[in-house]
């Protein structure tokens, strides 16, 4: 008999995991207390920059590496696909990432090397850019984007071509414990039944399951973007101490982002919008004289070292996570997705799922 997979959260990682899940023939229910693909206040998907890298990759394990490196590299093939399928363009594009010092040019360069993406050492004003200390910038351009809001749209089109059952404006309460999930309560009292669950809830998965696993480490951490339409744009995504500017391909432009440890509180601030529009400035002077068109936030899924949970409940049958890829989760989400599925079906997975268990 097929298999059903009930979902709990309709962000990249839920529809990813339940595209895996089609592809190998389950039938899937994504439960998503929104709507999915809607930009609603709060949910990181939408709300995210789209950059197919880690910020300075070097600086994270191997670990975190493993799901960055071939989530990336499913992407090309994967919004052409989405394209094909559902006409809808997810703007996937290789605009390259031009590194601004300060950084350790030496772990970055080596990094490059092991990992075969191609780096070159320039001069940022060679790009058109400003750079304070005149050091060599690194040039990676090879390092892709995608544009979250149209990936979003694209994916939600698939899962419903594809007879994924979608539950929206439905949310799941707090799980109790028990041996085994065959049933989940809504807030609204009903009761939902499937063979498997698996928890992609984001920022909000610790929520659901703390009475069930006190050990899970996920908490929302805010970041604000802010959105220009410069006379003449950046060519390629930009860096420069922890922030970032990147180019859509219609002359939109994002700046951002923050890292706020401020629980649910999904508002944006005065302080952060002089903050980084201070910062693109010093990069892209001509800005001074431009206007913020759009100023939002996301909450990410904060995980210590950015390190997801992927796999089985520790002591709930039935019960899956795929949940808490924090700053990566778009990056993350196919090799993630791949993995998790893997798992579920009792195949030897192509990444070692160990550094991934779930904490009890
Ligand atoms: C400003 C910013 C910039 C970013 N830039 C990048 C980037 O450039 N590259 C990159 O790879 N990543 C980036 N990220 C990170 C990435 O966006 C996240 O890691 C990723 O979106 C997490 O996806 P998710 O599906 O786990 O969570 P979400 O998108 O938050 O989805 C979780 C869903 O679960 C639903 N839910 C929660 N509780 C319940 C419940 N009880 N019942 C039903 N539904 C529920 C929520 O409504 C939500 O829709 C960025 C994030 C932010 C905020």
């Amino acid at each position: 008999m097929t298999k059903h997979v009930m979902i709990i959260g309709g962000g990249i990682v839920g529809c990813m995991t339940a595209m895996e899940l089609v592809n190998r023939g389950c039938r899937v229910t994504i439960v998503e207390r929104n709507q999915i693909a809607s930009q609603t206040s709060g949910e990181s998907s939408w709300a995210g920059g789209g950059i197919i890298l880690p910020l300075l990759p070097w600086m994270y394990s191997e670990h975190v590496n493993a799901l960055t490196n071939n989530g990336a590299n499913f992407y090309r093939e994967l919004s052409q696909r989405l394209q094909r399928e559902t006409g809808i363009d997810t703007n996937f594009e290789q605009s390259g990432f031009l590194l601004l010092p300060k950084f350790d040019i030496e772990a970055a360069q080596a990094w490059c090397t092991r990992n075969q993406h191609p780096v070159q050492s320039v001069k940022a004003s060679s790009f058109g850019v400003q750079s304070e200390s005149g050091e060599d910038a690194l040039w990676l351009p090879t390092v892709c984007q995608i544009r979250p809001p149209y990936l979003m749209q694209a994916m939600r089109k698939w899962l419903e071509q594809n007879n994924v059952t979608m539950l929206e404006h439905t949310e799941l309460i707090p799980l109790k414990q028990t041996p085994a999930l065959t049933e989940w309560q809504t807030v609204s009292g009903e009761t939902l039944t499937a063979d498997q669950f698996v928890v992609t809830s984001g920022a909000w998965s610790f929520e659901l399951l703390k009475e069930t696993s006190a050990k899970l480490n996920i908490k929302p951490m805010r970041g604000q973007i802010l959105l220009y339409k410069p006379q003449k744009n950046l060519e390629q995504m930009v860096y420069r101490e922890g922030f970032y500017m990147i180019p859509r391909r219609d002359g939109y432009l994002l700046a951002g982002s923050t890292l706020e440890d401020v629980g649910f509180d999904s508002s944006v601030t005065e302080a952060v919008r002089n903050e980084l529009s201070t910062k693109a400035e010093a990069i892209m002077p001509e800005l001074k004289n431009q206007p913020i068109i759009k100023h939002w936030s996301g909450l990410r899924p904060g995980t210590p070292e950015n390190l997801p949970a992927i796999g089985a409940h520790p002591s709930i049958e039935n019960l899956y996570l795929n949940t808490g890829h924090f700053r990566y989760g778009l990056t993350m989400a196919p090799a993630s997705a791949q993995l998790m599925v893997a798992l579920m079906l009792g195949e030897t997975p192509k990444i070692d799922a160990t550094p991934y268990a779930c904490a009890g």
